[in-house]
């Protein structure tokens, strides 16, 4: 088995180590207000952005919105400590919007009858990998809420989407940033570190 031990990214000769502790695939596990499971979100890096692959059970029926917040805390009932949506370039709100949108505005999504939703958007403007866009960073991660009623795309600051109902957090686990802080001690600081 291959054993991979190191201190600090070097590149050329490091480089497969380097892009083997980056995260670039994560299931996120969401939870609406009381608790209970309501579905899984893979997200996932692709060349076009991060891809989110649904697969809800147990959210109430008809059109949500669904946005990405800027911080990895989703306590529940309200869940109003994931923060405001994810906008690192300081956008108005609004996939309608002429000037916007922020990064982690999402279309919504249209939950059957039976409390189901399968499909997948892409967030074009944001990375699993680090930097400004990212959604993985260092020991705090983002999140993923789900609102009661759809984003109408254009009313600041979030669409007059209503309640926060479902969330989920994005973040590296605990194993994940261990292993980073051990070899992220030095490049932490660093800027414009590319894959
Ligand atoms: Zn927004």
């Amino acid at each position: 088995m291959k054993k991979i031990i190191i201190s600090s990214c070097i590149p050329f000769f490091l480089l497969t180590a380097c892009m083997e502790q980056e995260v670039t695939k994560k299931d996120v596990e969401i939870h609406n207000d009381v608790g209970d499971k309501v579905g899984t979100i893979t997200v996932e890096e692709e060349a076009d952005g991060v891809k989110l692959d649904f697969k809800m059970d147990g959210l109430p029926p008809g059109e949500h919105g669904v946005h990405i917040h800027e911080k990895g805390n989703c306590d529940a009932p309200e869940f109003k400590t994931a923060g405001n949506h994810f906008n690192p370039d300081q956008k108005p709100h609004g996939l309608l919007h002429p000037e916007g949108a922020h990064a982690g505005d999402l279309p919504n999504i249209i939950v059957e009858d039976d409390g189901k939703f399968e499909g997948s958007l892409t967030a074009p403007g944001v990375t699993m990998k680090e930097g400004k866009m990212s959604l993985m960073k260092r020991m705090e991660g983002s999140s993923i809420v789900i609102t009661n009623k759809p984003d109408d795309g254009m009313t600041q600051p979030s669409g007059d989407s209503g309640k926060r109902i479902a969330c989920g957090i994005i973040s590296k686990n605990k194993q994940e940033q261990e292993k980073e802080g051990e070899s992220g001690k030095e490049g932490q600081n660093k800027p414009g570190k590319e894959d």
